[in-house]
């Protein structure tokens, strides 16, 4: 049966409506960096390899659906099986006393690759926006909470250097107040505009070395 051909310009054309595909493309055009022309490719290639690809897939995305959930005290990604609480995600076993707070957890995996990082990560969920996005929908009353709960020196606020997550890092740190925490910020090196996921190694590093203090006393 002949689902899709290559018209002369070389376009992949339907010659049959499927709903499952339809759905498929659909879902699949929703993600980052990918249209409805790259999804329909993508959709093709599944469907040509059943057992390699759409099998081990499917299993994946159930796995993930069941198992992997983010930690609604720290947002980090974590197991089902393991234990969350305000004395941190028991899938570290070191000690530290700082904790670094970025806006995703792809921000997260650009620091922890760089290597310049040792500590906690605590990831907001998103920056307070004018696309609606409020300081509640945010992890922020947890942060605080696991200040108090644990010996925590330092809060490093990593947030982007736009206006979202510059308004986002005052209210982080306007919110750590009652804790007497240090509170500092990247500052040198971070490109007005820079989003943390996106920063190299290089500037991430120098960003991490000169961030400022922003409690009276240290400034
Ligand atoms: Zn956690």
């Amino acid at each position: 049966m002949g689902l899709v051909f290559l018209d002369l310009n070389g376009h992949f054309r339907f010659m049959q409506k499927i709903d499952e595909i339809e759905n498929l493309i659909k879902i699949i055009s929703k993600l980052p960096g990918l249209g409805p022309k790259s999804a329909k490719r993508i959709v093709l290639k599944l469907v040509n390899n059943r057992d390699e690809l759409i099998k081990p897939m499917a299993k994946g995305l159930a796995d993930i659906y069941k198992n992997i959930y983010s930690c609604k005290i720290c947002g980090i990604l974590k197991p089902t099986s393991i234990d969350c609480s305000y004395d941190n995600c028991k899938i570290l076993n070191k000690k530290y006393n700082k904790i670094c707070v970025v806006e995703s957890i792809a921000d997260q995996w650009s620091i922890e690759s760089s290597n310049i990082f040792e500590g906690y990560f605590h990831i907001l969920g998103g920056t307070i926006n004018s696309s609606g996005q409020k300081k509640d929908d945010l992890l922020i009353s947890s942060l605080v909470k696991r200040v108090k709960t644990q010996k925590i020196d330092e809060v490093i606020l990593a947030t982007s250097a736009t206006v979202e997550g510059q308004t986002t890092a005052y209210y982080v740190h306007e919110s750590l107040n009652s804790t007497n925490v240090k509170v500092t910020k990247l500052a040198q090196g971070l490109p007005v505009g820079g989003e943390i996921e996106n920063l190299d190694d290089g500037t991430l590093y120098s960003a991490f070395k000169n961030r400022a203090g922003l409690n009276s006393e240290s400034n």
